[in-house]
């Protein structure tokens, strides 16, 4: 597949590149803060980028009308409202965690609220790498939207090169339950970039969740 990236030169955008090249797709747009250039149209459009690039991002899709996965996160209300709009042209998959792993814990913690009654406190803490810019993590924000209880903050460490850990503690008194997801490297969101990818081209118009994708 001929495909494009915008964030092309951050960690992400790297690592994508790395694995869609093993995988035998061929980047032919590219986009960062810096650059961008179209060696032939994309088939499909990837951004792992930044929050104040979003705008451009979606001038790009409605200019070119491709299919666009997008990862970025710090997303609001307001930007998904825009990507709802632009997804009645176009397929858009979005997710702030395509790690397979984190989607599966997702599927846990649905079940947790058939168990846990207001004796539990609940703690959510995310851990991740001195350079990610926002905090809390958009995949700790999707998990607190999942318990029915009130989580009344996210705990947030920023901490040396940690790709990403996200842990759920439920506790009572005398024991305590936890759901912990780590990431070990960015092959944890890639290989869930790159099943999007595949799968992209056959969907309607609309737009998706990551898990919408992986329960296909
Ligand atoms: P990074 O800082 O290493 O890379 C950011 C990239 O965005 C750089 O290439 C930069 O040049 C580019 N950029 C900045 N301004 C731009 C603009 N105006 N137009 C185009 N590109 C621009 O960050 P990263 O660790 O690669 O993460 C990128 C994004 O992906 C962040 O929002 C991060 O939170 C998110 N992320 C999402 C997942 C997920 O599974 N959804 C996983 C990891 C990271």
């Amino acid at each position: 597949m001929k495909y494009g990236l915008i964030g092309y030169s951050g960690k992400m955008g790297k690592a994508i590149k790395e694995l869609f090249d093993k995988n035998g797709h061929k980047l032919v747009y590219w986009k960062d803060s810096e650059k961008e250039e179209e060696i032939e149209k994309p088939e499909i459009i990837i951004d792992f980028s930044i929050k104040s690039a979003f705008l451009e991002t979606l001038r790009i899709i409605e200019e070119k009308e491709v299919p666009l996965i997008i990862g970025t996160t710090g997303l609001d209300e307001n930007d998904f409202e825009k990507l709802r709009e632009i997804s009645k042209k176009v397929p858009v998959i979005q997710s702030f965690n395509f790690s397979i792993g984190i989607n599966i814990m997702t599927e846990l913690l649905k079940k947790m609220n058939d168990f846990i009654d207001d004796s539990y406190d609940i703690e959510i803490t995310e851990t991740h790498h001195r350079f990610k810019k926002d905090k809390p993590s958009g995949t700790a924000i999707l998990l607190k939207n999942i318990i029915d209880k009130e989580v009344e903050e996210i705990h947030s460490k920023r901490l040396g090169s940690e790709f990403g850990e996200h842990e759920i503690e439920f506790a009572t008194t005398g024991e305590i339950i936890k759901l912990t997801h780590r990431a070990y490297s960015r092959e944890a969101f890639t290989k869930g970039v790159l099943l999007s990818a595949k799968r992209i081209n056959n969907l309607e118009n609309g737009l998706y969740t990551f898990k919408e994708i992986l329960m296909r």
